[in-house]
């Protein structure tokens, strides 16, 4: 990896890149690294973005710029010589992809960014384009909160209230059973707009994975069934445990979703299943998703490998599943008594590890490991003996 500082180094001097054949992915972290790494394998020059050479993303690309994601006028120099440029991660756009500089420069473009980076929109778009969704109420103010607890609490037992912008792994929400709770809620979330949801009673937790390329043309990862521990997830399957007439809806109701946002790229759409069998849309990601890691073993080409052809506008002909899998996250708690015992691991030849060379703190996803087998149950009980190996609960 080559890091270079900030634009002027793009502008003053020749730069290694080759236009017809570079990346450049805004943002350091381990999904920008896992795109860079996939970019690179299929012959691509992997450019990143960050504020930091120690960035994941940074230390796994060919070339590292040194500079802010969101300034309009580095990633212009770079747009001039790259063949795409994409956003790994939320945390940068809403600086960068509001700006309408950046309109026809990033894929997926600034209008689908701007929908799903903000609750309030997501919802209301997938509600007008009659997307499977829960009941929600948007509330801009404390009175807004108290009206929706008080009319969402009569068929609900309880709400959960997210702000608009900005939550992810379960941060940024707060439970409640009583239109008196509004009041803490609202402060406890900072007095920012937010969405209220009725609380789904759900069966299982799924996300669906489409990659589209800028013609339309699509592909739809086989579904993966999530679990989640104290709102961060845990686990993915693959191929989901799941009735037929399930996987058929979610699969038809990601790709009407991505059409309707026009994604090129990847989106990740992530569902509950209710008792009935319907599917319910909760979030999307308009890039890859950690419940997407998975396909780095059982699936014919990952997540990335998708993301890179529809980004390059390689054929999308469809995924194939090669193996059942389970992807097991590895957060900063199991490194509190230093390095975990990664040997145990191992032992098991259906086993991989992949770390992403942060730093540990607790809650933070440092890796992840993926355990195949011929069937899902052996799968997830080879990964489940292995987390407990490590000390995990
Ligand atoms: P989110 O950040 O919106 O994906 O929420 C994190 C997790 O909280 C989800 O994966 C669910 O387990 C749970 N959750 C979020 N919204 C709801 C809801 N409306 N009803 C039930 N559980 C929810």
């Amino acid at each position: 990896m080559r890091t270079l500082k900030g634009e002027h180094s793009m502008k003053n001097q020749r730069h290694p890149l080759n236009g017809e054949r570079s990346l450049c992915v805004l943002g350091g972290g381990q999904l920008g690294a896992m795109l860079c790494e996939a970019a690179k394998r299929m012959g691509y020059f992997a450019i990143c973005i960050s504020t930091d050479e120690t960035d994941p993303a940074a230390r796994w690309a060919d070339l590292h710029i040194k500079g802010d994601p969101s300034d309009p006028h580095l990633v212009r120099s770079v747009a001039e010589n790259a063949a795409a440029i994409t956003v790994e991660a939320e945390s940068i756009a809403p600086a960068a992809l509001g700006h309408d500089h950046f309109r026809g420069m990033i894929s997926p473009g600034v209008e689908a960014q701007r929908i799903v980076q903000d609750r309030r929109l997501e919802k209301t778009f997938l509600a007008e384009h009659g997307l499977a969704v829960g009941p929600f109420r948007l509330a801009e103010t404390l009175e807004d909160l108290t009206t929706a607890a008080e009319d969402m609490l009569q068929t609900s037992p309880k709400i959960v209230v997210k702000t608009a912008r900005g939550g992810y792994d379960g941060r940024g929400q707060v439970w409640i059973d009583s239109p008196e709770k509004a009041a803490s809620a609202w402060q406890a979330l900072g007095q920012v707009p937010l969405v209220a949801e009725a609380a789904v009673d759900f069966t299982a937790e799924i996300s669906v994975i489409v990659a589209r390329n800028n013609r339309g043309e699509k592909c739809v990862f086989p579904v993966l069934q999530n679990e989640h521990r104290r709102g961060i997830l845990f686990q993915t399957q693959i191929p989901a445990p799941q009735p037929l007439e399930v996987i058929r809806s979610a699969q038809e109701l990601a790709i009407e979703t991505a059409d309707a946002l026009a994604i090129v790229g990847l989106l990740t759409v992530e569902m509950f299943v209710l008792q009935d069998g319907r599917v319910w849309i909760n979030e999307l990601a308009a890039r890859p998703h950690n419940s997407g890691h998975v396909t780095m073993r059982a699936t014919s080409r990952s997540q990335f490998e998708m993301h890179v052809c529809a980004l390059m506008d390689l054929p999308l002909s469809p995924v194939g599943l090669i193996t059942p899998g389970v992807m097991t996250n590895l957060l900063g708690d199991l490194w509190v008594d230093g390095n975990p015992d990664f040997q145990s691991v191992l032992t098991h030849s259906m086993a991989s590890i992949h770390l992403y060379g942060k730093s540990p703190r607790p809650g933070r996803k440092m890796g992840h490991m993926i355990h195949v087998a011929a069937t899902l149950g052996e799968a997830k009980a080879a990964a489940d003996r292995a987390y407990a190996s490590l000390g995990g609960k």
